[in-house]
């Protein structure tokens, strides 16, 4: 069992909350309960809140400098913690060692680091004709977090919140509360003023609605799933909060006939089953020629045997899926590809063998499928991939867009003015080419059901700044 309480962090303080339900935090790779997680209620929002709303008071005119500060701070005690992070992670999720180490939590140290140089160089205020505009902060801000990257989600929220003067209320993830009391630790060694950052924990339907609801809170920022975030959208219309939305994806990945193809699958594998496919922007629909598929039936059988599935400290490629909620999910999701017709040329229902204990799913790549099948039409959030064929580009486009949700796509290629004309037709929020690495400093959100915000970098800052016209200042 994990040594510690779970508490709450309110006011610059660790404090046990006041709900009375608790529930069993269970390790997926062995399904062995590690911890007891206390959830808050209401009365633990309301103090929460309280005190971000007395802490903005005074915070909201932080100078530059001490606010750039309080990062540098935080950045040597991230690094300090890294490996606390890092046991955390592979603890709560079953994380694989090498993903946790150096993606998840060294995205954490990124996203400071950005916001650092984003800080030192942001306007907060410019000059119109005779009046000055200024960029003032929104307020006290509700954050809502999932378990997927719970670092690099919280990060990229919390970040951009404290350094435009706001203060918060953060509910993470019952699923990730190891990562959450780590982050809360460092934050609280960090010294930011008392009530700038709090944390509750609890369940969506309870914590995540009364943020949602309470009148002092001026701003959510929610990522998840789209069930939860239309109830955030709702509940938070009643107080006019401003809601910025960073939920799900099903994002094509178009393989031209100038890319290699071999090369473009294989990549296309490896990606979407990292994190056992629980990845929002994962490339999750390999849009290839038909003309092809006999070479990428080939490919992917022979990556059958790299895509190994184990414990997360054995080295394997990918670990278990979350919990068991998440396992019966992409069953289904798999159990529904096969009914359907579509064909799994490697994985399928099941655990992989000699996985008895644990929520290890084989991973799954379906060829032969039709653009109506849910497993083509909805995400899955496991190591799931489809394949989808097309004979031209106008049909490879199509296939591509013909989606509820736009937040990235991929496309490999030789020709960049091809893929750009390609990019310029797909509504999504990130295009990455022939699988270049993401970057912290560049804008990342959705079009259409994948949401309608744009956090990272300089446009995160945006998100939670007010503008304030200061009309005739200069006369
Ligand atoms: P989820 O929606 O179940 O939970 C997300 C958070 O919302 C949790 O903290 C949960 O407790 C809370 N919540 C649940 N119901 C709520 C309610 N009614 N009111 C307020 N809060 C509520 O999602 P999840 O399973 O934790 O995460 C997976 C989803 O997140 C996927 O759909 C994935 O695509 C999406 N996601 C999106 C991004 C992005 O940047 N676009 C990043 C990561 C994950």
């Amino acid at each position: 069992m994990f040594d510690k309480n779970l508490e709450c962090y309110i006011n610059g303080e660790f404090l046990i909350p006041q709900g009375n339900k608790t529930v069993d935090c269970i390790d997926p790779s062995s399904e062995k309960v590690y911890a007891k997680l206390q959830l808050g209620n209401d009365k633990d929002v309301n103090r929460a809140v309280d005190a971000a709303k007395n802490a903005f008071k005074k915070y909201q005119y932080s100078s530059r400098e001490s606010r750039i500060e309080f990062l540098e701070r935080l950045s040597e005690n991230y690094k300090e913690r890294f490996d606390d992070l890092v046991d955390a992670i592979i603890l709560e999720l079953g994380c694989p060692e090498e993903l946790a180490r150096d993606s998840q939590i060294a995205a954490g140290l990124e996203h400071i680091q950005t916001a650092l140089d984003v800080l030192k160089n942001y306007d907060f205020e410019k000059v119109y004709n005779n009046s000055k505009i200024k960029k003032v902060p929104v307020g006290v801000c509700g954050i809502i977090t999932p378990w997927n990257w719970p670092v690099s989600v919280f990060m990229t929220k919390f970040l951009p919140a404290v350094c435009t003067g706001c203060t918060l209320v953060w509910k993470p993830s019952e699923s990730s509360p190891l990562t959450s009391h780590v982050l809360a630790e460092i934050i609280d060694a960090s010294s930011l003023p008392d009530g700038v950052f709090n944390m509750v924990y609890g369940a969506g339907d309870v914590v995540g609605e009364l943020i949602s609801l309470h009148k002092d809170i001026q701003m959510v920022s929610f990522t998840g799933s789209k069930t939860a975030g239309v109830s955030v959208q709702k509940n938070g219309a009643e107080t006019i909060k401003r809601v910025i939305q960073e939920l799900g994806g099903k994002s094509p990945n178009i393989v031209l006939p100038s890319a290699h193809i071999e090369s473009a699958v294989k990549n296309c594998i490896k990606s979407v089953m990292t994190n056992s496919g629980q990845t929002c922007s994962a490339p999750t629909r390999l849009i290839v020629e038909n003309s092809k598929m006999d070479i990428v039936k080939k490919t992917v059988l022979d990556m059958e045997n790299e895509i190994t599935v184990g414990n997360p400290r054995s080295g394997a490629f990918i670990g278990p899926v979350v919990n068991k909620s998440q396992f019966k999910r992409v069953q289904e999701y798999i159990k529904s590809g096969i009914k359907e017709g579509a064909n799994a040329v490697i994985g399928g229902e099941g655990k992989p063998d000699p996985m008895e204990d644990g929520y290890y799913v084989k991973p799954t790549v379906f060829m032969n499928t039709t653009p109506d099948m849910k497993i083509v039409k909805e995400e899955i959030f496991g190591p799931v991939l489809v394949v989808q064929g097309y004979d031209t580009l106008a049909e490879a486009i199509e296939l591509a867009v013909d989606t509820d949700y736009g937040l990235a796509a991929y496309i490999q290629g030789a020709d960049r003015d091809e893929m750009e004309c390609v990019a310029d037709a797909i509504p999504a929020g990130q295009i990455y080419f022939n699988n270049a690495d993401s970057d912290p400093a560049l804008p990342f959100g959705g079009f259409k059901q994948s949401g309608n915000g744009r956090e990272w970098g300089e446009t995160g800052f945006d998100e939670y700044l007010e503008y304030k016209a200061l009309v005739g200042y200069y006369i």
